[in-house]
């Protein structure tokens, strides 16, 4: 098997495992119960806080755990309009979203609009960069909510977070960050952002484990009712285990030891399907990109067709399409980057660390033997 959809999820590191190991079955506490099983549980979930307020670069009391990167992008969003809402003066307000975002995001923010809210969606330019210009024209005297991710999960390119942090920062805008696929390679906006967001699974970690930054005196209230759990602001007993595990894996993954090695598996792909392989066309920027992503288009053969032709020779890849209702719709993201046509034939091939160069080299052979067999027929 060849694992190269490292951007859907990534296997669980030994390491993190052992550390989290204890919490199932001995440190099995409540860490809200004031007995002393609940405070041994409750000591873990401390020092993974503390943990990851030392790696975000912030005050552990800024760091909530939550369920993953879908919960985080709903709770940004639903929120700051809850919050927004409350405290509004005149109508309901005006939001700004990248048309890249990751559906948690794009689809709260349609909930939002049917709700009476107002939203901008910006466009990314060609090489898949949302230019903070955009951002600016975008803003109105009612607009209270911006996200634009860090990296995109689709094409990998890296946003200018750091420009359009400061454009909603000197305007009072509350700026949402998904930093979902940018661990390690783009440093925490904890300075320009009112929140951000990391999902445990994406480097090395547990799945359902997030950890979100909420800059205090942020304006966002609770999805959730029935809980004071961290700080009122997540209700639900909290996962320690799996918060002790996004810690383990966080200082890991955050120092980027693996980007060297990652990126050097990447560009031996990209280089040998580029010039091997006609036909073939990077989506999005070849250097605003982190070093996993390799997305290609292939003129004249259909995405899935390559994808379902590669899992027969037990190589994972994924296409980034939607299916629902029977129907695939290819990815909103490439789409809106490069046309319907050149999505349709986009394969996204993400590396991680466990990848070696000789599975590169498998892949590029029997990705030149698929292309070829699907473009004679
Ligand atoms: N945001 C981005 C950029 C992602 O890539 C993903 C997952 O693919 C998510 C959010 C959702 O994260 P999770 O799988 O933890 O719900």
């Amino acid at each position: 098997m060849i694992y190269l959809d490292n951007a859907a999820t990534t296997p669980l590191d030994d390491a993190v495992f052992e550390e989290m190991l204890p919490y199932f079955k001995t440190l099995y506490g409540n860490s809200q119960s004031q007995h002393a099983v609940g405070r041994a549980a409750a000591e873990g979930l401390i020092s993974a806080r503390d943990r990851t307020a030392r790696i975000f670069g912030c005050q552990p009391s800024e760091v909530y755990f939550l369920s993953g990167g879908t919960e985080a992008g709903n709770f940004a969003v639903k929120g700051a309009c809850a919050a927004h809402g409350r405290g509004a003066a005149h109508g309901r307000g005006h939001m700004i979203i990248s048309a890249i975002e990751h559906p948690a995001v794009i689809e709260s923010a349609e909930d939002m609009l049917r709700r009476g809210f107002e939203v901008t969606f910006v466009q990314p330019d060609g090489n898949g960069i949302i230019q903070p210009s955009e951002v600016e024209r975008a803003v109105r005297d009612d607009t209270f909510f911006c996200a634009v991710m860090a990296a995109n999960n689709e094409i990998g390119t890296i946003q200018p977070v750091k420009e359009i942090g400061k454009i909603c920062a000197s305007r009072g805008i509350f700026y949402y960050c998904d930093c979902v696929q940018s661990v390690g390679v783009v440093p925490f906006p904890v300075k320009y952002a009112s929140a951000f967001a990391v999902s445990a699974h994406k480097f090395y970690g547990p799945k359902g484990a997030a950890a979100m930054y909420i800059k205090k005196g942020s304006a966002i209230s609770p999805l959730l009712s029935g809980g004071m759990q961290e700080r009122g602001l997540r209700g639900g007993t909290v996962n320690v285990s799996s918060a002790v595990g996004l810690a383990a894996a966080l200082e890991r993954a955050a120092v980027g030891a693996d980007n060297r090695k990652v990126l050097a598996l990447r560009n031996r792909f990209l280089t040998r399907v580029l010039s091997e392989i006609d036909g073939s066309i990077l989506n999005g920027d070849s250097v605003l990109r982190v070093p996993a992503n390799a997305n290609l288009s292939f003129s004249g053969c259909d995405g899935e067709n390559i994808l379902f032709c590669l899992d027969l020779k037990s190589i994972c890849v994924s296409t980034g399409s939607a299916c629902s209702a029977g129907a695939v719709t290819p990815s909103h993201v490439v789409t809106a980057v490069a046309g319907k046509e050149r999505a349709k034939s986009a394969v996204r091939f993400t590396f991680g660390k466990y990848n070696t160069s000789a599975e590169v080299d498998e892949t590029v052979e029997a990705l030149k033997e698929i292309v070829s067999r699907i473009r004679s027929k």
